[in-house]
Order: C-alpha cells, then sequence, then structure tokens
C-alpha cells in the first residue's frame, strides 16, 4: 500500500470508531506527507494549528491505533504538521497570526485602550470589555478551547458552528465565550452580537410568552450576527424554552451566524434535554477546559498581580497556587483580599499571612450565604432530576440515596447545620443518620472524583441563583 492507500485505510476505521461531526471536524483535510525512519513514523498533515493541536493531544491513541492496524504494526511514531496544502486560507492566516502574536502582545496597551473607546458600544451587547484574548492565561487545561475560540472569533460562522465550550466552576467559560464576541467586534465593529445567559433566555422567553409578544421576541433574538448562550445546563426540563431555542439555533445556523454555547457538561450528559437539541450541540465543535495546574495557576496569579502593578514573591505566588485549587475566579477572590491587606500594611505578603488569609476566605465564604436549607435541597434535587418529595421520603434506592446524603453533606458544610437540625430537613431522620451521611460523602469527595464535580457544579448552582 502507499501513504495515500494507509491514510484511507486508516481513516475507514477511524470513521467507525467517532461520531459523524467530530469525524468531519477533525479528519477534513488531512494526509499523510510522508513515512520515514523504516516505514515507522509517519508525518501526518493537517489543515490548521487547532486541527494539528487536537487531533494529537485527543485522538492521538485512536489515530495510532488505527493507523498500527493497517500496517500490521509496522507503525509507531506520528508527527503532525500544519500543511500548507488543503484549507490554504485558514492556513495562510493562522501562519500570519502566529506570527504576529508576539506583536499583538506588545501591543496588548494599545489595543487595550482601543476597547476601551468602544465600551459603549460593547456594553450593548452585555459583553464585559475585560473579557479578552489578550487577558485570557493559556495553559494545558483550556489550550485547545481557546485555539477553538481563536479559530471562531477569526471566521465567524464559517469554521466551527456551534462552539461548545464545557467546563466546571470560575475556569473560564465565560470569560473565553465572551472573548469571542469582543474579538469579532475588534475586529469588525459593524458586527451585531448577542451575549445571554440562559436564564435571561428563559426568563425572556416565558415574559414574551405570558405577554402575546412572540413575534417581538424572534425578531430581536435573529437579529444578530453571533450569539453566545451562557450555562446552557440550566435549560433542563424547561420544554417550552428549548424549543424556543431550538428554532434559534436552526436560524443562526442556516444563516450561517456563530453560535457558542457553554455548560457545565458536555452535551451528551446534559439530561432532560431533547435529544435533537444535544444532537445540535454537538454537530460543531466541542472543547473542553479542566481545573488549572500549578504552572497554570502561578501564571494567572502573576499576570493578575502584574495587571494591577503589583509583584509578589515566587514563594508567595507558589503558595497561593498551591492552596488555592479549585478556580480562577477563587484565585482572584483571595488575590483580592491579599492585596487590600498588603495596600493597608504596606508590608510584602509572607506565607503566613496569606495562609491567615486563606483561612479567614474560607471561613467568611461559607458564612456569607444567601439560600435556604429548603432551596438547597431543592438544588440538589433538581440537579439529581429526582423530586424534593422524593428526597426527603423513605425509599432506600441508590438514585434517591446519593442526592439525600449530599443534601445532607452541603447543608453541614455551606450552612453549618447541626445534625439534628439536617435529620429533620431531611424527613425527620435520625442525627446519626446525618452525621453517618456527611461522613460518607467527605470521604468519597476525597477519593471520588465524579462525586467532587457533582457537588461543585451544585454548590455553583446554588451560588449563582443567590446572586441574582
Ligand atoms: P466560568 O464561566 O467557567 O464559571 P469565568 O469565565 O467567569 O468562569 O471565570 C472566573 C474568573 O476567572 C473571571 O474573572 C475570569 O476572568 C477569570 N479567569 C478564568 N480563567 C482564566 C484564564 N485562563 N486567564 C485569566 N483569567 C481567567
Ligand atoms: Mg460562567
Amino acid at each position: 500500500m502507499d501513504k495515500k492507500q494507509i491514510w484511507q485505510a486508516a481513516l475507514g476505521r477511524l470513521e467507525l470508531t467517532l461520531s459523524k461531526a467530530n469525524f468531519a471536524t477533525w479528519f477534513k483535510n488531512t494526509f499523510i506527507i510522508e513515512i520515514v525512519d523504516n516505514e515507522e513514523h509517519v508525518i501526518l498533515a493537517t489543515p490548521h494549528a487547532f486541527a494539528q493541536a487536537w487531533l494529537s493531544k485527543k485522538y492521538h491513541k485512536d489515530i495510532l491505533n488505527s493507523l498500527q492496524e493497517v500496517s500490521d504494526g509496522k507503525i509507531k511514531k506520528i508527527t503532525y504538521e500544519v500543511s500548507l496544502v488543503g484549507d490554504e486560507k485558514t492556513v495562510a492566516k493562522y501562519e500570519q497570526q502566529n506570527r504576529s502574536s508576539t506583536q499583538i502582545q506588545q501591543e496588548n496597551f494599545s489595543s487595550q485602550n482601543k476597547i476601551e473607546k468602544k465600551e459603549s458600544s460593547l456594553g450593548v451587547f452585555n459583553l464585559n470589555p475585560k473579557y479578552t484574548f489578550d487577558t485570557f492565561i493559556v495553559g494545558k487545561n483550556n489550550e485547545l478551547a481557546y485555539a477553538a475560540a481563536r479559530g471562531v472569533a477569526e471566521f465567524p460562522g464559517e469554521k466551527f458552528n456551534p462552539l461548545f465550550i464545557y467546563g466546571g466552576v470560575g475556569i473560564g467559560k465565560t470569560h473565553l465565550a465572551q472573548g469571542i464576541g469582543n474579538e469579532i467586534i475588534k475586529n469588525s465593529a459593524d458586527k451585531k452580537i448577542l451575549y445571554i445567559t440562559s436564564e435571561r433566555f428563559t426568563n425572556d422567553y416565558v415574559d414574551a410568552i405570558k405577554g402575546g409578544r412572540m413575534k417581538d421576541f424572534r425578531l430581536k433574538y435573529r437579529s444578530y450576527d453571533v450569539i453566545i448562550i451562557d450555562d446552557i445546563q440550566f435549560l433542563a426540563g424547561k420544554e417550552g424554552t428549548q424549543e424556543e431555542l431550538f428554532n434559534t439555533f436552526n436560524e443562526y445556523h442556516q444563516k450561517n451566524c456563530q453560535i457558542v454555547l457553554t455548560s457545565d457538561r458536555p452535551p451528551q450528559a446534559l439530561s432532560a434535554f431533547q435529544e435533537r437539541l444535544k444532537s445540535r450541540f454537538s454537530s460543531g465543535m466541542i472543547a473542553d477546559i479542566s481545573e488549572p495546574d500549578l504552572e497554570t495557576r502561578m501564571a494567572i496569579i502573576k499576570a493578575k498581580l502584574s495587571e494591577k502593578k503589583y509583584n509578589f514573591d515566587d514563594n508567595v505566588i507558589r503558595y497561593i497556587a498551591t492552596e488555592v485549587q479549585k478556580s480562577v475566579r477563587e484565585i482572584e477572590g483571595i488575590l483580592n483580599k491579599i492585596i487590600v491587606q498588603y495596600e493597608l500594611r504596606r508590608i510584602d505578603p509572607t506565607i503566613e499571612n496569606v495562609r491567615d488569609l486563606i483561612t479567614v476566605y474560607n471561613e467568611q465564604n461559607k458564612k456569607n450565604v444567601k439560600f435556604s436549607p429548603q432551596q438547597l435541597i431543592e438544588t440538589v434535587a433538581s440537579f439529581f432530576d429526582v423530586t424534593v418529595e422524593s428526597i426527603k421520603g423513605v425509599s432506600r434506592k441508590k438514585e434517591l440515596v446519593t442526592p439525600r446524603q449530599i443534601a445532607m453533606y452541603l447543608l453541614r458544610e455551606e450552612l453549618d447545620a447541626s445534625f439534628p437540625n439536617i435529620g429533620s430537613e431531611l424527613g425527620n431522620r435520625d442525627h446519626t443518620t446525618a452525621m453517618h451521611s456527611y461522613q460518607k460523602i467527605k470521604t468519597e469527595v476525597a477519593a471520588n472524583n465524579r462525586t467532587k464535580k457533582d457537588i461543585e457544579m451544585i454548590r455553583e448552582r446554588l451560588y449563582n441563583g443567590s446572586y441574582e
């Protein structure tokens, strides 16, 4: 077989293991440039930098497997290159972009100014002018999502439509999604961008239905070039709104207008969503953001400090990055506290005072709550798609026991409720049951990533809901 046949055969195998959308998105315009090192090493051409990043990071194993199958195990290595053949427009643009990226950094200051001047027009679109690509720190946890966002901003509606960004709490989904909007306006000021949370979308829709103003609603929602809908997971179970979103989605898609969606989980994991919506969500590009690693957290801290013209000792920065791991939002919260203290005292912060501040911050965060035990239980119930009555009820089915125990755990952690109170909130159970449940979930959070993630998402809902 020659290299062309080998790649065709490998593609045939890959096609069977991937979704149609993913296959079409990532393997279009790929080919083998050459096979070197005694037929062991394949140099694979990809049409642009983010296909290169994506294939090598997400699909390397699959690609290698299929190449090994078709070569009887001979091929052992793959190098991914961006090739000028294929989609030349993309490549040329990307090459130029890469070349000028250092320049962009240097021009950072002047572009900031430009953005500020446009602030009034940006305000119309609900975009926060601070959420730009320039202020977004790229690390291993978000490099693919970032590349995808860049791609979308460069060719809105053309390349990856929709772009679906998902990931946990406070790790940059909104920042990146709005970054796309800000970048598009920076490049073409006449583009109309709609940024909206899914809750706002729901409320607008419900109001329009009630007031008999659906025509206006549609006119308004469909008059933009780009629509960004944040935290789509909150549409779970909202049939009417989903129906309307489906129509809106199709309109944008048909007009080749860009759609950007964010969510706390991937499309296939969205429960209480219409299948046809989920398949629409998956039809373009899906990119995840995970938690930043230590190095990225340090880079973020340094960037935030230098934005404010501060600089702390490296040890202190490392200490903060080690202690605060959950989300970038938390890192920012702690940093702000430290800076206030620093300004008061005019002494460089040491690890000792940072440690105290972090402890106090965590305590305050816990106490500063604005939701009731009942709201907490409702939030847990809706997260797991079960009713409040069944959580409080007697059934010992696993689908109910887990939410029940998590509700108990959160009542303790978030509201400092006593065990007897927790027991009585959850269907008059004994305080020893509450203690046992609390301990059990606490152990699970430490050991089980799934439980930890679930709880993070529930917390996010709790705190987001209460700020409205
Ligand atoms: P999410 O929408 O995922 O909950 P946000 O986008 O609101 O999170 O991010 C929370 C805060 O952290 C924001 O102030 C945002 O600017 C900041 N942030 C998140 N990720 C980054 C990053 N990679 N670089 C710089 N700032 C970030
Ligand atoms: Mg967000």
